[in-house]
């Protein structure tokens, strides 16, 4: 172990840097720098997070830090009450001695190491920086993903023939979006992936203990997530291998029969940083250049880690803070209490994607959205409050991703600057895209009565309550003027304020 008097830096670690070979760490010299990790307990405490989330978190940082000390380093652990206060601590220590980070994802954070003098270096998580984002979108009047993805794939030079996409097509979403299969009686079912299971170890085992101390909800640790880069790339390996060939057809499908679907469950370990987008995508097109996956697949895939995350992440730091207090519909309803309890609803597709996250602190990107997100808009919620629990709840979550996807995507706060349409749906949807309706006290067809469906009342009443919000918007002209159309709409209207009522005493 090196001596810390003769440190010539400090390097301070957050938890969303957890590599070693990506930004301050990879500058890191054994018996040069000191390695200082803070815990925050107001971070800790101030939430009621999902067991599982806490857990990795904790665990990826007990991983990390157990590495650093076998390499050589001198690693400590600073416990205070707030992060600013654990960097004051930090300085106070060492007054001559330069403070260096990896410049954090996060807006808060950034702006608490900048106020202290930490030197911050580049962080290397994504493939895009923020300055590249505003140089692309400063070229258009609306910042279309679709438009950003192409220019991704030309500067990145993926899936190219010279300078036209591989097989003729930026995009190749129209084969994919399938329904789950259906199989025929007699047939057997469609075979979905084993997920891969990662057993604890005893660093697991500690922090686990560690969790009676702090608010939480959720399933305890199942050996759904590694907390490693090793399991990281083991869980990048089983994607490739048996995933990836049905990733882009079942994209979209919210079936019973599987969790996972095709998806490759790499969220998490991207952003903590133990998994870099350039490796994943690289291994992706190997696997395609080997021969065997569809290009629909291999496009999709993709379209997420160099189009989606690279999007939202150029979004996030494009426009101000306040984005993430934007309410463009002016709503306002609390949390309903089906989001913390599976149990308060009838709706079976709410109930299941509930207790799914409760069990995993994770559902694909079809549930997030035209779910839970698709509900809360429905119903009028508050969009932070969606954007809070989110945050709290899910494996994956951090401030950049979080922060577009609910108040951009999911709920159309941002009254369009990201998505010029807001994402919701009836019934009808959900009822095609999954297997949920079948087993459900409601009936996806109907609109109004006692089993009329909470979603397709929900979404005509929607439709006729923001008429004028959306009079603009010829995206939306067509369904809102079918909404005007309806000879019931008093009855939507009316079946609609009991919905609401019995979504909120968990009634329905
Ligand atoms: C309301 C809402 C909230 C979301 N919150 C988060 C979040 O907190 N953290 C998070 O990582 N993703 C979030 N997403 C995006 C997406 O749902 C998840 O990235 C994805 O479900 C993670 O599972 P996966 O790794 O199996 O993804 P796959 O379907 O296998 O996709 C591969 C990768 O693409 C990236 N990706 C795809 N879509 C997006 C997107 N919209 N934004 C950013 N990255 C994307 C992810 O890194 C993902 O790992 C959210 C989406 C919505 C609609
Ligand atoms: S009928 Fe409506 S509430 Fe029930 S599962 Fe289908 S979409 Fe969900």
């Amino acid at each position: 172990m090196s001596n810390p008097q003769f440190s010539e830096r400090i390097i301070f670690v957050t938890f969303d840097q957890l590599s070693r070979s990506h930004g301050a760490l990879a500058t890191a010299v054994p018996g040069q720098d000191q390695i200082v990790f803070i815990e925050s307990h107001d971070m800790l405490t101030a939430r009621t997070w999902h067991a599982q989330r806490l857990f990795f978190l904790l665990s990826c940082c007990e991983h990390l830090k157990s590495e650093l000390d076998a390499g050589g380093f001198q690693v400590t652990t600073i416990h205070a009450s707030s992060m600013r206060s654990g960097l004051e601590k930090l300085r106070a220590q060492h007054p001559d001695l330069p403070i260096v980070s990896t410049s954090p994802s996060s807006r808060s954070l950034r702006q608490v190491l900048n106020s202290l003098g930490v030197e911050l270096l580049p962080n290397n998580n994504f493939l895009t920086t923020p300055e590249q984002f505003t140089s692309w979108a400063s070229g258009y009047k609306s910042l279309t993903m679709e438009y950003f993805y192409r220019w991704q794939r030309k500067r990145l030079n993926i899936l190219m023939d010279h300078d036209q996409p591989v097989g003729g097509q930026w995009n190749l979403d129209h084969d994919n979006r399938l329904p789950p299969p259906r199989p025929k009686k007699g047939q057997p079912p469609h075979l979905w992936p084993e997920p891969l299971r990662f057993e604890s170890d005893q660093i697991d085992d500690q922090v686990r203990d560690r969790l009676s101390e702090f608010h939480t909800w959720g399933e305890p640790p199942n050996g759904t997530w590694a907390t490693t880069r090793t399991g990281a790339l083991a869980q990048l390996a089983h994607f490739t291998e048996n995933s990836l060939t049905n990733f882009g057809p079942f994209e979209d499908a919210m079936p019973t029969d599987t969790w996972t679907v095709n998806h490759s469950l790499l969220s998490p370990y991207l952003n903590v940083g133990l998994l870099h987008p350039g490796e994943v995508v690289q291994a992706a097109i190997d696997k395609y250049e080997q021969g065997g996956i569809p290009l629909s697949s291999i496009e999709g895939f993709v379209r997420q880690v160099i189009g989606w995350r690279e999007y939202i992440n150029g979004i996030y730091w494009h426009f101000p803070d306040s984005y993430r207090e934007e309410n463009a519909l002016d709503t306002h309803g609390k949390l309903l209490p089906l989001f913390m309890d599976p149990q308060a609803t009838q709706m079976n597709c709410m109930s299941s994607v509930i207790a799914d996250v409760q069990e995993r602190a994770w559902v694909h990107h079809i549930p997030r959205l035209m779910l839970l997100s698709n509900l809360a808009q429905l119903v009028g919620m508050k969009p932070q409050e969606l954007l809070d629990w989110m945050r709290t709840h899910f494996i994956d979550a951090a401030d950049w991703v979080m922060v577009p996807n609910v108040i951009g995507m999911g709920m159309h706060a941002d009254g369009g600057a990201m998505m010029t349409k807001p994402y919701i749906a009836g019934g009808a949807y959900i009822s095609r895209m999954s297997n949920y309706c079948g087993g459900c006290a409601f009936d996806p067809k109907k609109r109004t009565g006692e089993d009329a469906c909470p979603f397709t009342t929900l979404y005509w009443d929607y439709l006729d309550r923001n008429r004028d919000y959306f009079a603009g918007n010829h995206r939306m002209s067509r369904p809102v003027a079918a909404a005007a159309q309806r000879e019931d709409l008093e009855q939507i209207r009316d079946r609609a304020s009991q919905v609401l009522l019995g979504l909120y005493d968990g009634k329905i």
